[in-house]
């Protein structure tokens, strides 16, 4: 009989840990999740994937040595993932240190106690694309040098290369994923797609009568976060842990995005949308490109929900959750 693989899905209360959690389930693993107090946090994610109960729950603070001993140490984990810490790139500015330590400090938490368990754990850190900065018409690969260009950025560029050094020096079965943006209806209202897909459908509704943006110019590559957890998972199934950039190939304005939103609701963008140059950030990536071939090639992974059909989705979420609210 095959033992039951055990996970433990650090940031379980976001976005991606709400669509890992679903995914290791569907896989038959054991899976625990960590969150800074899981007395307090209402985790309505897993509520909404209906899989609240099928989770163990644990209270772990990545910055607490102690904390991360401690959790691991209960759990015995075979695999570990970590999508916690400060997620905002926007937040980042006006929070360096808590930026910096939860993400730089709480991985290097996360590899030492890996290390001194002294047992074959896989861990998976979840990167960046924001490390490359921007990436003009020239996709970024696995070879790519970063340029970070906000708190985030550093901090996730930091986390990425303990991993690398770990990975090296320690022999740690260890690796990072490089995601690029990845959407879908749990994403946070903090972030600018949902944003604009609450806002639009709420202007559709007749209960909002305008939306104002920050700077439309900017250029991204948008993916679908159900299908980039399984990224996360083929990474951690290989023999020989590496590094991955995991993004659509296709790059596309805030305008463009936004100009979407509104065509699945019938109604003219222009009549609505101003621009606030208080919205813009201190330090902006323009463009952010990227190519996913070595996953395609190596891990077998495709991104199959392109823009504008992320839009679509998000916008049918959004109406069907307000219908039954
Ligand atoms: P979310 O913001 O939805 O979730 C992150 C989780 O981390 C939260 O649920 C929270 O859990 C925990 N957290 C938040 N702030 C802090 C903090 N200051 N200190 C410690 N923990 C904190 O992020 P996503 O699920 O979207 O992303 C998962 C990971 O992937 C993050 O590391 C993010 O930076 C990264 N990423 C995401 C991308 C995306 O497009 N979604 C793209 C590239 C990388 P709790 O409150 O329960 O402790």
């Amino acid at each position: 009989m095959v033992a039951t693989r055990r996970a433990l899905v650090c940031g379980i209360s976001g976005q991606d840990g709400a669509y890992l959690a679903e995914l290791l389930i569907g896989k038959g693993y054991e899976v625990h999740g960590a969150s800074r107090d899981a007395q307090s946090v209402p985790f309505t994610r897993l509520g909404r994937l209906g899989i609240r109960d099928a989770i163990t729950l644990h209270s772990m603070v990545l910055t607490d040595f102690r904390s991360v001993l401690q959790t691991l140490s209960a759990i015995n984990p075979d695999e570990i993932y970590n999508l916690a810490g400060q997620s905002s790139v926007g937040l980042s500015f006006e929070q360096p240190v808590e930026t910096l330590d939860s993400i730089a400090i709480g991985t290097l938490n996360l590899l030492e106690v890996v290390r001194f368990l002294d047992r074959p754990i896989r861990l998976y850190n979840a990167g960046s694309s924001e490390c490359f900065g921007d990436t003009g018409d020239e996709p970024a690969t696995e070879d790519t040098p970063f340029r970070p260009r906000s708190p985030y950025a550093t901090a996730k560029a930091t986390a990425h290369w303990e991993v690398a050094n770990y990975r090296d020096a320690y022999g740690l079965f260890a690796c990072t994923g490089v995601l690029f943006n990845h959407e879908s209806p749990l994403r946070s209202r903090r972030f600018v797609t949902r944003k604009i897909v609450s806002t639009v459908c709420a202007i559709a509704r007749g209960e909002a009568d305008g939306l104002t943006l920050g700077n439309l110019a900017i250029q991204r590559d948008w993916g679908w976060a159900p299908e980039y957890v399984e990224a996360m998972w083929s990474m951690l199934q290989a023999e020989t842990l590496q590094d991955y950039v995991i993004c659509t190939g296709e790059t596309h304005s805030l305008e463009a995005f936004c100009r979407a939103a509104f065509e699945v609701v019938g109604l003219e963008m222009d009549r609505y949308v101003s621009v606030d140059p208080n919205l813009f950030r201190p330090s902006e990536i323009m463009v952010s490109r990227g190519d996913a071939s070595k996953a395609a090639r190596e891990l077998g992974w495709r991104a199959r929900v392109v823009m504008p059909e992320v839009v679509r989705k998000m916008i049918a979420a959004e109406r069907a959750a307000s219908s039954t609210d």
